[in-house]
């Protein structure tokens, strides 16, 4: 007799279940190796993104992390100039004002103490002229050597016997058949510095080589518009100029000559009384600006001393000099009596009264 094998309920739901679960992990696994297989395949096919400078700029800082102090420059301002610049009053190379503002007043300062305390005259605010600036070390504020150079060549005119520049002024005329050493044209010493006002204008060669390097520098800070508006005139063209307006006085105003004579001297050098007969000084203007107020005018006031330059007519030496102030005139005297002549505040009428030999 067969017998029905009786089949057990639990079994069948057992196998039920066993049979759901292998095909649920083969579908599965399926899903996970693809999933596994595409992520690779991204991984090879995606180029890892290099770090961009300027991603890294835009971090922001964690302010609990102290940094390093900036580098102080030309244009830098703020409370770290304004106490760089009260660290320089205070060891005697800044007099100008606190105004948190490093224009070609401080930089001439910072210069000045780079250079005084061995370090690379750059003008600008490190991490070394930093810390020897507040450090206890850092050197004050010594005027230069007064000792004036020997006499230099008598071949070289504007050079006085006793080694000092020549001045002329209205007590000093130029001398008698005074001759410039070697003239050269304006515009092809100085090429691209400075635009030129007149093709034809002359000066004295040294002077035109060192006033082509000052105006390289200047336009190494920043400032490159530069005119050259006045450089050698003869004593002959002078008289010409005052002669003529003395003329125009007299048919014009119906002055007396005495008096068209007087109102020409208002504003006509005399003849023979100008620098601009020697060749070494130069007019300096920016086109469309009075220089007074320009950029220029305070990098020129700062600067020209190093590059062998005076401020020939300044507001604090009119009554000894007999000149209104002229902050674009500038006058050739060579760097070493310059720079005596800007450490000790001196116009040339007191440089050579105080040195002069003769
Ligand atoms: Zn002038």
């Amino acid at each position: 007799m067969q017998q029905k094998r009786k089949t057990n309920p639990k079994r069948v739901i057992g196998l039920i279940l066993l049979g759901v679960m292998i095909i649920a992990a083969a579908v599965l696994g399926v899903r996970v190796a693809s999933l596994v297989d595409m992520t690779f395949v991204e991984m090879r096919t995606t180029p890892t993104p290099e770090p961009v400078a300027g991603n890294v700029m835009q971090v922001t800082p964690d302010p609990s992390v102290p940094t390093s102090a900036p580098v102080l420059r030309t244009g830098s301002q703020g409370e770290e100039v304004k106490s760089l610049q009260a660290r320089l009053q205070a060891l005697g190379y800044y007099n100008g004002e606190i105004d948190g503002q490093f224009g070609a007043g401080t930089k001439a300062a910072v210069m000045a103490f780079q250079r005084q305390n061995g370090l690379d005259a750059d003008g600008v605010v490190g991490e070394s002229t930093r810390s020897t600036l507040y450090s206890p070390s850092a050197e004050p504020y010594v005027p230069a050597e007064t000792a004036v150079p020997a006499p230099t060549s008598a071949s070289v005119p504007w050079i006085r016997a006793d080694g000092l520049p020549l001045l002329v002024n209205r007590d000093s005329l130029l001398p008698e058949g005074y001759q410039p050493a070697e003239l050269a044209l304006v515009c092809e010493v100085c090429g691209e510095a400075a635009t030129v006002k007149d093709s034809a204008m002359l000066g004295e060669r040294v002077a035109l080589e060192a006033l082509t390097a000052m105006l390289q520098a200047a336009h190494g800070d920043g400032l490159t518009v530069w005119q050259i508006s006045a450089g050698y005139r003869t004593v002959e063209k002078q008289q010409a100029l005052f002669d003529e307006q003395v003329r125009e006085y007299e048919t014009k105003n119906n002055l007396s000559h005495a008096d068209a004579v007087s109102a020409t001297r208002l504003t006509v050098a005399d003849p023979g009384a100008s620098e601009h007969h020697l060749g070494l000084a130069f007019d300096l203007t920016v086109p469309g600006a009075f220089f007074k107020d320009t950029e220029q005018a305070v990098w020129l006031a700062a600067n020209c001393w190093d590059y062998g330059f005076i401020l020939r007519y300044t507001k604090e030496k009119e009554q000894i000099t007999g000149f209104l102030a002229e902050p674009w005139h500038v006058r050739y005297v060579g760097t070493e009596h310059a720079r005596v002549m800007r450490d000790e505040g001196l116009c040339l009428e007191e440089y050579i009264s105080r040195y002069g030999r003769l």
